[in-house]
């Protein structure tokens, strides 16, 4: 066979010459941008011009703060283009940890949302290795004290809307992305042409996500969060059109973009999910959401009641799906086998809420503390191995390396079980696993089945220290507008009560305005544990 490279550009090349008229359509403010494929085809050259105007050459990184609008979407492809590394920057970041990653990325050029440009401009005095900031916005000039920021739309009037790519090797790296690392630095991840190539190939096929050129795809995902789960690139690919949500997106927001630009396909944490469906049942205006196809929820574990709930009120599937910023992301997808469609109700919807199968391509292993490889018996609990041309071999430039991927294993950090079909459950993560008298609880489990409590919004469970349990779960509960003041702490106990062990019911409940969320929208339970860890529950002694 011909030796050819897999490579990012290519996609957009194609999707410019077959589907030159589907669109990317940004939310802005008082309506949308809509610009098709051939025109984000030139400005993505246009771009790549700009760049390597500036001096940006093969292996550089471009760096973008931004939320999901089409000139993030031009950079993406744009550094890719040149042979230079698109590096998505969360802006959700601690000041702290964002100078880090700049720095460490050794980022050259920094693209940034107008609105953003203040985060960028009080760190700007650490960061050592930008030499070019350029403001995205509408307008041609720029108001900042960024030193010698330009503006992207000047700069772009001036580029050839032709640019002709180097050649490309797939191995090459593309993109770049930090976890949001609920512990310590976030680490890099470099992800490499032939890696996101392959990624979105499986991403596509129907037993998974399984886009089609007739989809209208909305990325609630950020941009910076995982590679935007390879979504830019996977709708691409097929040439379905794409709907950016803009600055700040809520519900209403969410809402609004689905009835009018009929998608088909949204994509989220299961937080957003939550929020969008609160919204949908409280709200006086009733939306048509009719053209919706799916929804795919992935970044945590999504409750049966919630996938229960969009199928009841909404009518529309909701897919859950597992990866990590190691696996470019996507690793599994919970769609039903044949056989299973004849299960009941109940089981079926069990089985939606695991973590699923893994692509094609991807092998996985389950293995226990001393390392030996567990059962596929739905039971056997241990920490999930992956290995695959879109996991990561190493963190970039990163001594933490050696502790995650180990013989040639990627190490999760997640506990799982897997069941005689082969899809993976979700336990807990390592470090939120409660661990009570050598016992494990999982806090996944006690949460989705509180969430389930129909007067309760959100629910995370987190380990307290307990001198003689060593840990003792503590659920922390937000109920349901209306219900706020009036919901007990006997009625959640009450509710769990039957459906675990005595054992495994939390030691209290405290109730909140709101769980606090991590950079990309999951419950940060690490800022949980720490509030809490003095905390004493009047019942301590109880189990
Ligand atoms: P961070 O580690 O900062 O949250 P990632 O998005 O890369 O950033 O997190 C990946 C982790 O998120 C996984 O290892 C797993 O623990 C969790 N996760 C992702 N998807 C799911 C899911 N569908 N169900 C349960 N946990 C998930």
């Amino acid at each position: 066979m011909m030796h050819h490279d897999l490579t990012v550009p290519s996609i957009l090349e194609r999707a410019g010459k077959y589907f030159p008229r589907k669109q990317v359509v940004t939310r802005v403010p008082g309506g949308v941008h809509r610009m098709s494929y051939e025109k984000l085809r030139q400005r993505t050259c246009q771009l790549a011009n700009v760049l390597e105007g500036l001096g940006v050459r093969s292996g550089d990184r471009v760096a973008t703060f931004a939320w999901n609008t089409h000139r993030h979407m031009e950079a993406y492809w744009a550094a890719p283009s040149m042979g230079a590394v698109a590096h998505t920057v969360n802006i959700r970041l601690a000041p702290d940890d964002l100078i880090h990653i700049i720095n460490h990325a050794g980022d050259q050029v920094l693209l940034i949302d107008e609105d953003l440009v203040p985060i960028v401009e009080a760190v700007a005095d650490k960061l050592q290795t930008v030499e070019h900031y350029i403001v995205m916005s509408d307008e041609s000039t720029v108001s900042t004290n960024l030193r010698a920021a330009q503006s992207y739309e000047s700069l772009m009037e001036r580029a050839s809307t032709s640019f002709k790519s180097p050649i490309l090797d797939e191995h090459s790296p593309a993109g770049l992305c930090y976890t949001s690392a609920t512990t310590g630095r976030p680490k890099g991840v470099m992800y490499s042409h032939r890696a996101i190539y392959l990624h979105t190939m499986m991403q596509c096929m129907t037993d998974f996500i399984g886009l089609s050129e007739r989809d209208v795809v909305l990325a609630v995902v950020p941009m910076f969060h995982a590679n935007c789960w390879g979504v830019p690139f996977s709708s691409a690919m097929v040439g379905a059109d794409q709907v950016l949500p803009g600055v700040r997106p809520d519900p209403q927001a969410i809402c609004e973009l689905i009835e009018s630009e009929r998608v088909t396909v949204a994509l989220g944490v299961p937080t957003i999910w939550v929020g969008v469906l609160d919204h949908v049942q409280r709200s006086t205006r009733k939306y048509d959401l009719s053209s919706l196809r799916l929804v795919v929820s992935g970044g945590s574990t999504v409750p049966i009641s919630l996938i229960e709930a969009y199928e009841k009120v909404l009518g529309v599937p909701l897919l859950h799906a597992y990866g990590m910023t190691e696996s470019t992301p996507v690793v599994s997808v919970a769609n039903l086998k044949s056989h299973m469609h004849q299960l009941p109700d109940a089981q079926k919807m069990q089985i939606r809420a695991k973590q699923g199968p893994t692509l094609p391509g991807l092998d996985m292993k389950v293995v226990d503390e001393s390392g030996n490889q567990l059962l596929w018996d739905g039971q056997q609990q241990g920490e999930l191995l992956l290995k695959g041309p879109w996991i990561a071999s190493e963190y970039y430039n990163d001594p933490r390396t050696a502790e995650t991927f180990i013989d040639g294993w990627y190490h999760t950090g997640d506990v799982v079980n897997v069941d005689e079909d082969g899809y993976i459950q979700i336990v807990d993560r390592t470090k939120d696993i409660i661990k009570s008298g050598g016992e494990w609880i999982s806090s996944v489990d006690l949460e989705s089945a509180i969430i389930a409590h129909p007067e309760v919004l959100e629910a995370a469970v987190i380990a307290i220290p307990h001198v003689r349990w060593q840990e003792r779960p503590l659920a922390c509960v937000v109920p349901k507008e209306g219900s706020q003041g009036t919901l007990t702490e006997d009625e959640v106990l009450h509710h769990l009560e039957g459906k675990f062990a005595r054992w495994w019911l939390p030691d209290a409940v405290v109730f909140l305005d709101e769980i606090p969320k991590t950079s990309v929208g999951k419950y940060d339970k690490k800022l949980l544990r720490d509030r809490f860890h003095q905390y004493v529950p009047n019942s301590s002694e109880s189990i």
